[in-house]
């Protein structure tokens, strides 16, 4: 499908708000880099930024618009929540021994550092906040939040984090829920969307060659692999496969590994200044303690952001907002039958053990994918990590790549019943606890 502009303003409060809509062309023809790049998300137009600082001739090929996907659907929450920190962790435990936390710790925050240095040095306009509370759905759930408060003072971030009870909580949210909260003011908001294409303006600048509404059909293997669409190709040294959970390419070697899961989110209309002051005053991006939580912040213009739930069936619903209000209102009461203004959905790659797969299909060909739900902040680090192993340093790559992951040998229909069956049992676990 041919995206156009209007086509993409309409459909998400991102696309409807982004400020850099220009397009760029569709790939006609052959040509020949360095490196091609298939996705333009988060993970690939990092990378091709990472690469082409670097010095390399790269192309990004993607096949609708630039952060299309998840990236420009998602809730716009930066936080140091690498998913599979705990698995990854006892996986590095075998090898590195204490030095594993030391490592998951560092790679949690990394992030937040590079999308820092990347909004200034490239002027980057993306609404960027920072301030995040994590709240405490239930009592009981208080002992998480302690014991990440605990770790952050033992690593010296101590000034950026605060544990809060019932009544800060509720000086910070005119909501009845919640039983305390971690405030975080190392963690950001910000325009998702905005940020992907800000980045891919500067890996342009740096002479990245941009296609889009150029699906990848084929990816030929070789000495030097071959990326395939419908009007050209792109000849290459390496080829990185970064689509995600919108891709059907490779699926002999990749179908069973990644599910992807439709996340829901939405934005009201504007409320008035008072109004949003009055409810989220410190303008905080906000998630739950709950398996399947959800998650809010304030978009620049006083929209309430909104987002919950998730379809394992890997279907979108058909009701969005409908099915998002009930929990929008049990939040803040005082937005009782408030406009919703755009309701969307987004894939999300989930992986069982939730550590993102990194990996090669062949020696040249790489692919990175399955951030279960996070990932703005774990692309930057990913895409560092993929750029660094395309310029011969292996290190962390190895890391990520040696981790066993399971496939699913019974097709992508019955794992998305396992994925949903898990997903129940561990809902009704925490609603029962
Ligand atoms: C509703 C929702 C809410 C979320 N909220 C948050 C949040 O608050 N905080 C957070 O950290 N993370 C969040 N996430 C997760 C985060 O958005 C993703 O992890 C991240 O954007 C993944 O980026 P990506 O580049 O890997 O994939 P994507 O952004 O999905 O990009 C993949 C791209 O590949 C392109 N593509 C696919 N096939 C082809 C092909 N054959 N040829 C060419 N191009 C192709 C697609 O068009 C797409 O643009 C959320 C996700 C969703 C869906």
């Amino acid at each position: 499908m041919i995206i156009t502009d209007a086509v993409m303003k309409a459909e998400t409060y991102y696309a409807a708000t982004a400020r850099d809509t220009a397009p760029y062309p569709a790939l006609q023809g052959d040509i020949d880099v360095d490196i091609v790049i298939i996705g333009g998300g988060l993970t690939g137009v990092n990378s091709a930024l990472e690469l082409t600082e670097r010095g390399y001739r790269v192309a990004l090929v993607e096949a609708e618009r630039i952060g299309w996907g998840a990236t420009g659907r998602n809730g716009g929450q930066v936080t140091g929540s690498l998913s599979g920190d705990e698995a990854l962790t006892k996986h590095l435990r075998k090898t590195q021994g204490a030095a594993a936390e030391d490592f998951v710790w560092n790679m949690r925050w990394r992030g937040h550092e590079i999308i820092r240095d990347r909004v200034a040095r490239y002027s980057i306009e993306c609404d960027l906040r920072h301030g995040h509370l994590h709240t405490a759905y239930k009592p009981s759930h208080m002992a998480e939040l302690r014991a990440t408060h605990e770790e952050a003072g033992r690593r010296g971030m101590g000034d950026e984090v605060d544990l809060l009870d019932t009544a800060a909580v509720h000086e910070r949210l005119e909501t009845p829920l919640y039983h305390g909260g971690l405030l975080n003011r190392r963690n950001m908001h910000l325009h998702s969307l905005d940020l992907c294409r800000g980045e891919a303006r500067a890996a342009a600048g740096q002479g990245a060659q941009i296609f889009e509404t150029s699906p990848v059909t084929e990816i030929i293997h070789g000495k030097r692999p071959v990326v395939v669409t419908a009007k050209g190709r792109v000849t290459a040294d390496t080829v990185l496969l970064a689509g995600n959970a919108y891709h059907r390419l490779e699926r002999g070697k990749l179908a069973g590994k990644l599910f992807p899961a439709s996340l829901a989110n939405l934005t009201t209309a504007p409320l008035p200044e008072a109004e949003a002051r009055t409810i989220n005053p410190q303008n905080l991006a906000v998630y739950d303690t709950r398996f399947v939580l959800d998650y809010y912040r304030m978009t620049a213009d006083n929209r309430l952001m909104f987002g919950g739930g998730a379809n394992y069936s890997g279907k979108a619903s058909p009701d969005i907002a409908a099915e998002l209000r009930p929990a929008l209102e049990r939040t803040f009461p005082r937005l009782r039958g408030v406009e919703i203004e755009f309701a969307w959905s987004g894939q999300a790659g989930i992986v069982p053990n939730r550590i993102p797969q990194l990996g090669r299909l062949s020696p040249n060909v790489f692919y990175a994918q399955g951030y279960s739900g996070h990932g703005i902040a774990t692309t930057h680090i990913v895409a560092e990590i993929m750029a660094e192993a395309i310029a011969g340093t292996m290190d962390r790559f190895d890391i990520f790549a040696s981790v066993p992951h399971l496939r699913n040998p019974l097709g992508e229909r019955a794992g998305h019943m396992m994925l949903a069956l898990g997903m129940w049992y561990y809902r009704m676990r925490e609603k029962l606890s």
